[in-house]
């Protein structure tokens, strides 16, 4: 069976704490879009670790950790990821790579700090790992696909050259730097293909034989609803598409295998990069969210840089659970929220003096207010807590309101970071 974890919001709901978890009992673990750009923390018995390419099975034994022909791939990344793990004393992962993945190029980079800082204060907010000018060239069709790297060295030659000639009229004229040195592309590529080979194959043929057999599937996905180019916060968002219904293309297998989807969403809001973001908290009560957030604060797990925080947003969740197609919601870091005596809501947007519940496209968005509903706190620590009825009143009253006010039926509640910290949950909405 194939079961999706992706984010109703910004990314960073902890789904790489989710798919960690479902990990133990399954066979094989996909990641199918995005690349280096975002980070899951994981902690886990062999530490703590912040993962950007590599999938969040990579910790078992009996997992197979699968790159889609989805994600844009940093060779050096995935290199380094992999030596890291592996010096903490995590068994070698098995992996494999897509022979149809897209390869992420050192000039990505380049561009995408280029255009960052082009843009000054109208900037994205880009982690600059090169991920808009990745997906602009794939589409643009002078993208790399991995087995474009086996090919004749002339082949390869005269497709830098070709690219060059696109490439260096910006890089000279519009970012005043130098053109492509097109030798060093060339054996950066010689380099890379000798280091990625042992990992390539045909996944998409891989998973077929693997759903056959009854394999338990996991598709991993990166950041969250709001960040689709489609459905997300145009244009503050990512450019592929973290969508569940993506893993299916991303992986290369049929979107009726895919039975289950997982929402990750976190007990309160955070956001990196710019873009709308209606609940969002600022001041002292934002920093003090902000230092208790996550298992050590809310800062990037790529950058560092501080998230911004706010509270609950259940307008942008029931749009995010929608747009993913959830069949069951895992509800996470609720342990951070017990400090507070009470805890708003944010349960519509006030646009123009009408209240909605519907998430609105991005320039209505901009003007929208929340209106929040305050619940009381619980005041108390809920980590350790193993069953549901445990959970202090208030509490369960938090995760009974947020439910009903997105309309996807709550079944985990993640009340911890580590593997164990999590509550099964029967839900009256599930199907
Ligand atoms: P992802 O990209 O969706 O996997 O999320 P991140 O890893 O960027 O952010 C989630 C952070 O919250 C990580 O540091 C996790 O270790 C942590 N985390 C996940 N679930 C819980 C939880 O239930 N409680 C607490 N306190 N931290 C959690």
């Amino acid at each position: 069976m194939v079961t999706a974890i992706v984010g109703a919001n910004w990314g960073d709901e902890g789904k790489g704490k989710i798919t960690d978890m479902l990990g133990e009992e399954a066979d094989i673990i996909v990641r199918f879009q995005g690349g280096s750009n975002a980070g899951h923390t994981i902690i886990n018995n062999y530490g703590r670790f912040s993962l950007h390419l590599l999938p969040s099975g990579v910790f078992y034994d009996h997992t197979t950790c699968v790159i889609g022909n989805g994600v844009a791939l940093n060779i050096p990344y995935l290199i380094k990821e992999i030596d890291t793990i592996v010096k903490e004393g995590v068994p070698k992962p098995h992996i494999l790579v897509s022979d149809r993945a897209q390869i992420l190029m050192p000039y990505h980079i380049l561009f995408d700090s280029y255009e960052e800082e082009r843009l000054g204060k109208n900037s994205f907010g880009s982690t600059k790992s090169g991920i808009a000018p990745f997906y602009s060239d794939k589409f643009a069709k002078i993208g790399w696909q991995i087995n474009e790297f086996f090919q004749d060295d002339e082949a390869i030659k005269e497709k830098i050259a070709r690219i060059a000639e696109i490439k260096d009229v910006l890089l000279v004229n519009l970012y005043h730097s130098d053109p492509i040195d097109q030798e060093a592309l060339f054996n950066q590529i010689v380099d890379w293909r000798e280091q990625v080979k042992p990992y390539i194959g045909n996944v998409s043929l891989y998973l077929d034989k693997a759903i056959k057999e009854g394999k338990t599937i996991l598709l991993e996905g990166q950041l969250g609803t709001m960040k689709d180019p489609d459905h997300g916060i145009y244009p503050m968002v990512t450019s592929s598409s973290p969508l569940a219904a993506y893993g299916a293309i991303g992986a290369g297998i049929p979107p009726y295998e895919i039975k289950q989807v997982v929402t990750v969403s976190k007990a309160y809001s955070s956001a990196v990069g710019a873009g709308a973001f209606v609940s969002e908290l600022f001041g002292d009560e934002a920093e003090e969210l902000r230092r208790r957030g996550g298992d050590g604060g809310e800062y990037g797990a790529t950058t560092g840089r501080p998230r911004r925080v706010g509270w609950y947003d259940c307008v942008a969740s029931k749009y995010g659970c929608r747009l993913q197609g959830t069949t069951d919601v895992a509800f996470t870091v609720l342990d951070v929220l017990g400090y507070l005596d009470e805890i708003p809501v944010c349960v519509g947007y006030d646009i123009d003096g009408e209240v909605t519940t519907e998430f609105p496209v991005t320039h209505l968005l901009e003007k929208a207010k929340p209106v929040f509903k305050t619940l009381p706190g619980w005041k108390c620590e809920i980590r350790g807590i193993k069953n549901y009825e445990e959970l202090p009143e208030n509490c369960r009253k938090y995760i009974e309101f947020i439910e009903e006010q997105i309309g996807y039926p709550i079944t985990m509640v993640s009340n911890g970071p580590a593997r164990t910290d999590i509550i099964y949950r029967k839900s009256a909405l599930s199907r």
